[in-house]
């Protein structure tokens, strides 16, 4: 039988594009289909979406041959964590733990773009935009997509890339287990009169978690976690009022705003698909895991998707060989559970009751004074193997 392509990923947001990009790059015949249309390319203000991209995450993107814009591009050497009645500090640094820095901050739709911009250029992917998946069949050597524009395709591997509300794991049967945290995060990209460039910091607060993610220039997005009521109270403010609360409630540290530049908020769930894999069929990124973003690893661990399903594509002969997606689950499955679980007790250890909040002080202590626990939990974050070198 002739398949159209040997893969077909449903979902052109980062995670897809880019493991579009990696098997293209590697001469992969590739049909990506996208609900959306082609990403424009951004001007002017800042996107509120902004993501951390790990070590591992970087050399995936680059391994593709994609560009991403330096002037857009913010990296950072410092995390610096605490709480906010002062009990429990934290600092990492990348030099400490053996880095040259921890990675980089980036507008979730210039990476986006910065991918799309490289399959134009890869000869064996096709992309195929504004049109969403209706239907799927497998077959024994391959499996059929049926498309709402009235096209049908078909690949060795189907591989959903398709967000937390995934298509494609809906209509391959596949569950999912979720947990509602009733907290949402607001985000509000900012002017700052200090630059704080190359550091990331985060606070806890009874209530959630307070950060300030650096973007280039002086400019930075903060993330306020707060109830869905209070939140969507503070989303009516004035620029005035809301800058006067972002001044009295963030550490003294963050100094004057120069301007509120735009602000949204989401709300916070945790979401895991009950099986990554299928008959010729994968999942990877939010399609199948969503994880609490305090830790800033979302789109860090789906890229680490991506990257291992690549590998494992790339070694075989048959990209939807069971005994190989088996293995990408094995391997996913257990990291992204242990990211599921810290990202998880984080949020319990500092915003649960009293002594649970004391528990999450005395580690931040002794995270500070194990130097090599420290280096192990940053190069661990960082999807490094935290036992090399030890
Ligand atoms: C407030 C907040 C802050 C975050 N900060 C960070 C951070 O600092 N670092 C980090 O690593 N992660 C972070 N994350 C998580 C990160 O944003 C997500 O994990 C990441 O966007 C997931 O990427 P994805 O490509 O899997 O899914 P998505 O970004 O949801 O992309 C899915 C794509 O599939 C397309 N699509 C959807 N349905 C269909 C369909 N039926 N057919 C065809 N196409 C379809 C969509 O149009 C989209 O292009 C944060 C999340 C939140 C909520």
């Amino acid at each position: 039988m002739q398949w159209d392509h040997e893969i077909i990923i449903v979902g052109g947001g980062m995670v897809g594009a880019a493991l579009a990009a990696r098997l293209g790059h590697a001469g992969m015949s590739v049909g990506l289909v996208e609900r959306g249309s082609a990403p424009a390319p951004l001007s002017g203000d800042y996107d509120l979406r902004i993501s951390s991209l790990n070590a591992r995450s970087l050399a995936f993107v680059k391994a593709s041959g994609t560009e991403l814009p330096e002037e857009r591009c913010c990296p950072f050497r410092h995390i610096d964590v605490s709480n906010q009645d002062g009990t429990g500090h934290s600092l990492f640094s990348a030099e400490e733990s053996g880095m040259d820095d921890f990675g980089l901050f980036i507008e979730n739709r210039t990476l986006q773009y910065a991918l799309w911009q490289r399959l134009a250029n890869l000869p064996s992917v096709t992309c195929y935009t504004e049109c969403a998946p209706l239907s799927t069949m497998a077959a024994t050597t391959g499996r059929m997509l049926e498309l709402d524009n009235g096209k049908t395709l078909s690949a060795r591997l189907i591989v959903g890339a398709d967000g937390a509300r995934s298509t494609l794991r809906e209509l391959s049967g596949i569950s999912i287990s979720s947990y509602d945290y009733h907290q949402r995060a607001m985000i509000i990209n900012v002017e700052t009169e200090l630059p704080q460039q190359d550091i990331s910091w985060q606070v806890f607060t009874p209530t959630g978690p307070i950060a300030m993610l650096p973007l280039p220039g002086q400019r930075a997005s903060l993330v306020w976690y707060d109830s869905d009521e209070a939140t969507k109270a503070r989303e009516q403010l004035s620029d005035e009022a809301l800058q006067h609360a972002i001044e009295t409630t963030f550490p003294k540290r963050l100094g004057k705003l120069t301007r509120i530049v735009a602000h949204a908020s989401f709300p916070i769930k945790r979401q895991h698909a009950k099986r990554y894999i299928g008959k010729r069929l994968a999942l990877i990124g939010d399609a199948a895991h969503v994880v609490h973003p305090l830790a800033g690893q979302g789109l860090n661990i789906g890229l680490h998707d991506a990257d291992t399903l690549a590998e494992i594509i790339m070694q075989g002969r048959d990209p939807g060989d069971y005994l190989n997606l088996l293995r990408f689950e094995c391997q996913r499955r257990a990291a992204n559970q242990a990211m599921i679980a810290a990202t998880d007790s984080f949020h319990h250890l500092f915003t649960g009751s009293r002594p649970l909040r004391q528990l999450g002080d005395l580690s931040l202590h002794l995270a500070e004074r194990v130097p090599l626990a420290k280096r192990m939990m940053m190069q661990q974050a960082n999807g490094l193997n935290p036992f090399k070198n030890i």
